[in-house]
């Protein structure tokens, strides 16, 4: 069976689902093709689950402060596979939802493997239950969109079969006892939080010298110390050599350190490669760049004229709204007012993306960090505040929120703003637009406060 579009999108998550709903929306006749599941890795095993996990994971914290507060709190328990039925349940929920967005808009969807053919051919395979591959259908497409996303860089040491990564974490059957979390990025630190959340003896090695590279000097060091207090054991400058099973299904694992521990669970958590795997990018001749992600220019068009892609396979940031609003460009360039003419065309505004790193305490960064604001500044003004939130004066606990705000002298722009402490991922996004719109430190200090907040300590840091 062969079919025409004008749109062919391969990868149904969050870039290919947006750009094939609003290319069909403004008129073009539009084909997705997805292999696994619908709304890819942020709603399967992605920021939805992961939130819940997050959810989940953040009772044993307020029982324990419940009791300051007078609640006589029994010795709560706690039932993972219920857990995990719950998300899954939710997550075919969505799954449906995400069929019922694309057919209602018009988009026509191919359950199976897209690989490119040439340059205006994709082919979808099926493979049947004896394991044999099948062609179920060739679709031409007038442009090509590759949305394949990305897929976690295993470890190459002896033994990393035994490792596990996002993928199965979120199916694990049963929670372990101990485990050991290699990696010191966005994974590693949510999953820490979620798992030491959940009474799981939880050990964190990282390669590097402090965790959470990129981000502001004082975040990585309060991060740090607030995980190292709620009770994740963090050793950097460590990394895995090799791993062993045993019989009882224990892991030997040794350390490059030469340290030998044992533990029930490894996670590798040591970022994410591109997609590629038999997407047929030498039979279309697409160029990667040099790090191997496909290569696109401003307008996300590769080096063949009639594919694009964007997301995670294009390696610039691995986020979803970043996906989405790269489809909603591209589809403005394609199909909407710059269809018949490339003056009109426009590209994304990479500055200043708000992210929140759902660790426990979470953590909030818009702008830039301390180091790069002297960089693109020269002089700059810093304004720190760390506090006890109110809700801790009874709990007694020690844990701290903290916040700093980096302004331009000159401008007196607030240029970067970075926090740790409850909510504020939730704080971050409204406080994000002031700083899109150039707030100066001036108009943060003309706001009046809301009065008990953490956020208030925003308008007032003198
Ligand atoms: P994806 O969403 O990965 O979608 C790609 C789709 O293409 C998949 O469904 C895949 O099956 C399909 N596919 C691949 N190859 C083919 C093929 N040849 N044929 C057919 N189909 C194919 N981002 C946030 O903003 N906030 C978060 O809290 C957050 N948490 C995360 C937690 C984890 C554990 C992970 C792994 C990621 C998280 N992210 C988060 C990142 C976010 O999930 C990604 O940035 C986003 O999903 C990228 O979208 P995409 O469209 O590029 O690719
Ligand atoms: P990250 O890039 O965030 O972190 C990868 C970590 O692994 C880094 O600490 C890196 O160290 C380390 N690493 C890389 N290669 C190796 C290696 N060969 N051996 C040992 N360690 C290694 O990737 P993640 O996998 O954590 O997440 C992927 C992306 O998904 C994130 O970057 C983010 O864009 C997105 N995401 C977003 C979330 C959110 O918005 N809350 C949540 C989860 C994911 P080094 O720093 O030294 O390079």
């Amino acid at each position: 069976m062969q079919e025409t579009y004008d749109f062919v999108v391969i990868g149904a998550g969050s870039g290919g689902v947006r750009a094939a709903r609003t290319a069909a929306g403004l008129g073009a006749k539009v084909a997705i093709v997805e292999s696994r599941y619908l709304g890819g890795t942020c709603v399967n095993v992605g920021c939805v689950p992961k939130k819940m996990l997050v959810y989940g994971s953040q009772f044993s914290e307020q029982f324990s402060s419940a009791k300051g507060f007078g609640w006589g709190v029994e010795e709560p328990t706690f039932d993972w596979p219920e857990l995990i039925r719950k998300k899954d349940a939710q997550i075919e929920r969505l799954n449906g939802i995400y069929q019922n967005l694309l057919e209602n808009s018009g988009v026509t969807l191919y359950r199976g493997y897209g690989r490119l053919l040439d340059t205006a051919t994709v082919s979808v395979t099926n493979v049947d239950p004896n394991g044999s591959t099948k062609e179920t259908a060739q679709l031409k497409g007038k442009y090509i969109l590759l949305a394949p996303g990305g897929w976690p860089r295993q470890p190459s040491v002896p033994g990393a079969e035994h490792c596990i990564t996002s993928n199965e974490i979120f199916y694990l059957e049963q929670l372990p006892k101990r485990a050991l979390i290699v990696g010191g990025g966005y994974i590693a630190i949510e999953f820490a939080g979620i798992l030491n959340g959940l009474g799981v003896d939880t050990r964190l090695i990282y390669r590097g010298e402090q965790l959470i590279r990129g981000f502001d000097e004082d975040l990585r060091t309060e991060l740090t110390a607030a995980m190292q207090a709620r009770g994740v054991q963090i050793t950097t400058q460590e990394d895995l050599k090799s791993i062993v099973k045993k019989s009882d299904s224990t892991l030997t694992v040794e350390l490059k350190s030469g340290e030998i521990l044992e533990t029930d669970l490894v996670l590798a958590a040591i970022g994410r490669v591109p997609n590629l795997e038999g997407l047929g990018l030498d039979a279309a001749d697409v160029a990667l760049n040099e790090r191997g992600f496909i290569q696109v220019d401003d307008y996300f068009r590769t080096n063949q004229e009639s594919i694009f892609a964007l997301g995670d396979v294009i390696g610039r940031v691995a986020l979803t709204p970043v996906a989405i609003r790269e489809a909603m460009v591209l589809v403005h360039n394609l199909f909407g007012n710059g269809a018949n003419n490339t003056d009109q065309w426009i590209t994304p505004d990479y500055q200043n993306i708000p992210t929140a790193l759902f660790s426990q305490p979470e953590l909030g960064t818009v702008g830039l960090t301390e180091d790069e604001a002297k960089k693109a500044h020269g002089e700059i003004e810093v304004y720190r505040s760390k506090f006890r939130p109110l809700k801790h004066s009874i709990t007694g606990k020690e844990e701290k929120t903290f916040m700093k705000l980096i302004v331009a002298k000159e401008s007196q722009r607030v240029v970067g703003l970075h926090m740790i402490g409850d909510d504020v991922g939730e704080m971050l996004q409204g406080f994000s637009v002031a700083i899109k719109m150039g707030a100066t430190k001036a108009d943060f200090d003309a706001t009046t406060g809301i009065h008990p907040t953490a956020a208030e300590e925003l308008v007032t840091m003198r």
